[in-house]
């Protein structure tokens, strides 16, 4: 019987099916050594958030496939993993939706001052009826500016423009004709996306090319008045910079949902700033979609290992040697 490792707990429907094709066994990833030991002579694995490295997988010579739990996949080497044949598989499509939705309210809570307001209503302070210190800012009929219109980007761009009739400008280094169709958005440079967006949408992957793509520099470009919008991943943009471009009014304010420490320092100045919305990443973390994406993954492994998957394969390269 085939094994799998699980590094995340999984919905009971779920472990089920997987125990139906293979033998699973539960660890904690924070017992490392009991975990890379499992991982020796395991089949398969699956889990997500954990950083799994080439070291961890020394000795593995029987993992044929991993499946995260994610439609992101920068915790893995992907190169490693091809050179040792192993397939990666991802969950693309089936968190879209509600990680869009954890987009617009980001969007809505930044620009409507709700998280800040809400707080001061329940510490009692609201004794009469609200003038300009309170006001927030017009999110419909403003410019979006998504950076990587992809399949989290284009489900934003709906929103905004069928929904709040916004223009929406995004940079991808290939075209994405349906949002282009569907939602009007236009095509630009990122110089000119910083330069003219009211919201900053950032929608790519972590890779070493998008590291840091939004650092000082590019934070300066951007309106006066523009608030950053970072359900990406906390990487993309470089935090210190950001800091000091909130502290020094440089932007007016930003939505976050990552972190490049995560869980966020409890001393991070982020949770200081009244213009700063901040989310404990919870992008796809509804009920319904968590469910979905752990079963979509326990469906891409056991098709990994059983020859049969066709897509949501990160490395396809694999497959071909
Ligand atoms: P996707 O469909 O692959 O979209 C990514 C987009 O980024 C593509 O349009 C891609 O277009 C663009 N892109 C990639 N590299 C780029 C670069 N160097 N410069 C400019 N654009 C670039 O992926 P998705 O499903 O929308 O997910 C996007 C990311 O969201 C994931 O990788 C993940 O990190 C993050 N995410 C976060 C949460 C959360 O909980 N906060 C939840 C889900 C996903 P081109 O290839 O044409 O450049």
């Amino acid at each position: 019987m085939k094994k799998i490792v699980a590094w995340k707990s999984l919905p009971e429907d779920v472990l089920a099916y997987l125990q139906q094709h293979a033998e699973v066994v539960q660890v904690d990833p924070a017992q490392h050594d009991a975990f890379v030991a499992a991982l020796k002579d395991a089949d398969g694995g699956i889990g997500s958030s954990v950083k799994i490295t080439s070291a961890m997988l020394e000795g593995a010579n029987r993992l044929k496939a991993l499946s995260t739990i994610s439609v992101g996949f920068d915790q893995f080497d992907v190169a490693d993993l091809t050179r040792r044949g192993i397939v990666l598989a991802h969950t693309p499509d089936v968190l879209t939706e509600s990680t869009a939705d954890t987009v617009f309210s980001l969007i809505l809570a930044s620009a409507r001052r709700v998280v800040e307001l809400a707080e001061w209503v329940k510490a009692g302070q609201w004794k009469q009826s609200l003038g300009p210190a309170h006001f927030g800012v017009d999110v419909q009929g403003k410019t979006l500016g998504i950076v990587g219109m992809g399949r989290i980007g284009g489900a934003v761009a709906r929103r905004a423009a069928l929904g709040f009739n916004m223009k929406v400008l995004y940079t991808n280094r290939s075209a994405n004709a349906q949002a282009e169709q569907a939602y009007g958005a236009r095509r630009v440079e990122l110089a000119e996306l910083l330069a003219t967006a009211d919201f900053v949408c950032l929608q790519v992957p972590l890779t070493p090319e998008t590291k840091h793509m939004i650092g000082a520099a590019q934070l300066k470009s951007m309106k006066k008045s523009a608030i950053l919008i970072n359900a990406s991943r906390g990487a993309t943009v470089d935090e210190q910079a950001l800091i000091e471009a909130l502290q020094n009014g440089t932007i007016h304010g930003a939505g976050l949902d990552v972190f490049e420490t995560e869980p966020l320092p409890a001393d991070s100045p982020l949770l200081k700033m009244a213009n700063v919305v901040a989310l404990p990443h919870i992008g796809s973390a509804t009920h319904e979609t968590r469910h979905a994406m752990a079963r979509n993954a326990a469906e891409n492994l056991v098709a990994v290992l059983e020859g049969t998957l066709a897509t949501n394969i990160v490395n396809r390269e694999v497959l071909k040697t």
